[in-house]
């Protein structure tokens, strides 16, 4: 009977250990943004992370508290031999954080950590053809977005992005995209969104957008986005969320309807930050 007691206690607290997840996780997020944001960490954000100083001031402000969140939350791992420093962490998180500004989101849930390399790095692939024949291979990258919670990325590629930011390049943008795609537990450029009507129309102009990006690769015709995004759906959406951040401009008068859709969904609108 006591044992029996005892069980149905220990289900009890699980139940309630799991029932009350979001808002110890709200709790602890408001314990970490109130922490104090180094003068040094503000000195990486001028020089590392050019959308710092356009942001109004309540978005910078913004930018700072979901920065001590994400570094208090996310562990980071050098690989062959690179060292993490402050300027590695505030870098990245800075410019992860960038597409959670203006957003109610839950700090990337699934992503544990993040693996930083010196340059860009191998890994292995495998990859079926289309008589079913699997072949491995090595692949040459400067970032990765794993479902099982991990971010891996090139120093090297994100200092070349920091020297060039408005050029529609962002290795860290991209990563941190996929994540967002794959909160719902599928890649497949479709992030969470509030309601069937926003699936709707997310579906039906990135359907119209994305065939398009396939045509003009194709025809070798120029475009705004990266023939890169034409691979599959979820690359797409991580390519069309780099233009978003470091060529508003042109997106926003050249694909006014997508630019739209992706305004809605980030909840900012950087066409209007220069
Ligand atoms: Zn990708």
């Amino acid at each position: 009977m006591a044992a029996l007691i005892i069980v149905s206690f220990l289900g009890i607290l699980g139940i309630y250990w799991i029932a009350s997840g979001p808002s110890r996780r709200h709790k602890r997020h408001q314990t970490l943004a109130q922490g104090v944001f180094p003068a040094s960490w503000r000195a990486i954000l001028k020089k590392q992370v050019a959308h710092y100083p356009l942001l109004p001031d309540h978005l910078q402000q913004e930018l700072r508290r979901k920065i001590l969140i994400f570094l208090g939350e996310k562990q980071f791992i050098g690989c062959n031999g690179f060292q993490i420093t402050d300027e590695v962490r505030v870098t990245i998180a800075a410019q992860a954080c960038l597409l959670l500004l203006n957003r109610d989101s839950d700090f990337y849930p699934g992503l544990r950590q993040i693996l930083v390399y010196p340059n860009a790095f191998y890994v292995n692939r495998s990859e079926r053809d289309a008589a079913g024949v699997v072949w491995e291979r090595h692949a040459l990258l400067s970032g990765e977005s794993w479902s099982q919670g991990q971010v891996l990325l090139s120093w090297h590629d994100i200092i070349e992005d920091c020297q060039h930011p408005f050029d529609g390049f962002n290795v860290i943008i991209h990563e941190f995209a996929h994540q967002l795609d794959q909160e719902d537990g599928h890649a497949d450029g479709a992030p969470p969104l509030p309601s069937s009507e926003r699936y709707q129309s997310w579906s039906s102009i990135m359907q119209r957008e994305y065939d398009l990006l396939c045509r003009k690769a194709d025809a070798g015709l120029p475009s705004l986005f990266d023939y890169y995004g034409a691979t599959a759906p979820a690359e797409f959406f991580a390519v069309v969320s780099e233009t978003f951040f470091t060529r508003p401009g042109p997106f926003a008068a050249h694909h006014p309807e997508l630019y739209a859709e992706f305004t809605r969904f980030y909840r900012l609108d950087p066409a209007q930050w220069r």
